[in-house]
């Protein structure tokens, strides 16, 4: 068991990787807080005793602040923060919105920020050091048509992250990025379907010449390979591993 007695706070754990780390997590003997915009309550249920269930828009600073507060108070502390809720947005640069925009980058930059700062207040006053994981993406490396600023958010975390590490550093706090590459949750559904409308080609054509067309074997990368990623982030014992990014992508992009 290599989480014992740790705390974790996953958001978007309701649904998809961040589900699956939080499984990854309990099984690993820590307490985990599922916080999602929906769904916390019911998945933290069907996760058992150690998980709560934490309703929580990452957008809003009264609602990330009163949540991490309750999960310290809940479970005495925190030593994990995984930011990890996302959703995606599938258009050309030139039709986006501005209200869409400003939407993507709200919920993975101002998330990624204001959970960040909850709980880097908790981990700096418990002085028992800590681990922030962001859930990047391949697209904090490269860039793909059609998602402007999922592209731009997501290279944002990359910096956010080197930040942390440097500021945290004192207090033994760490801070790393995990980049998968495409994993068969709903955000990756539901945007096959837009893809082939927008490329003008079909649903094979999308996952076959679009998602798994660099990668070495033409494999989706699973939920478990994302999961023992944040495991390892979470599970490592010192500062040396910080302030980087790592990708989970069959060798879709290699550095
Ligand atoms: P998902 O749709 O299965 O899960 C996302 C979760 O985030 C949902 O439960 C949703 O309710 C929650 N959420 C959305 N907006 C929120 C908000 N404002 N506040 C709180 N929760 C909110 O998607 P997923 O594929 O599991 O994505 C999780 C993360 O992984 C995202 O950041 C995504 O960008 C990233 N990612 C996914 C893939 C992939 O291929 N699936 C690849 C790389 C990175």
């Amino acid at each position: 068991m290599k989480l014992t007695g740790k705390v974790a706070i996953v958001t978007g754990a309701a649904s998809g990787l961040g589900r699956a780390i939080a499984e990854k997590f309990l099984s690993e003997g820590a307490r985990v807080a599922i916080a999602d915009i929906r769904g916390a309550a019911e998945a933290a249920a069907s996760l058992g005793p150690n998980a709560l269930g934490v309703p929580m828009d990452v957008t809003d600073e009264k609602q990330v602040d009163e949540g991490i507060a309750r999960v310290v108070e809940r479970f005495s502390g925190v030593d994990v923060l995984v930011s990890n809720a996302g959703v995606q947005i599938i258009s050309p640069l030139v039709d986006l919105a501005f209200s869409d925009w400003k939407r993507m980058l709200a919920i993975h930059l101002d998330g990624a920020f204001l959970t960040t700062r909850a709980c880097l207040r908790r981990m700096y006053a418990q002085g028992r050091g800590g681990s922030i994981i962001y859930m990047g993406s391949v697209h904090s490396k490269e860039a793909s048509p059609l998602k402007a600023p999922y592209v731009t958010a997501k290279h944002g975390l990359i910096g956010l992250a080197k930040l942390v590490a440097k500021e945290g550093a004192a207090h033994g706090v760490r801070a790393n990025v995990i980049c998968p590459g495409f994993v068969r949750t709903p955000l990756v559904e539901k945007q096959i379907p837009e893809q082939a409308r927008d490329l003008g080609i079909t649903e094979q054509e999308v996952i076959k010449s679009v998602m798994l067309k660099n990668t070495v074997d033409g494999e989706f990368t699973t939920l478990n390979d994302v999961a023992e990623l944040a495991l390892f982030f979470a599970a490592f014992p010192s500062n040396a591993l910080t302030g980087q990014s790592l990708i989970v992508s069959h060798g879709w992009h290699m550095q």
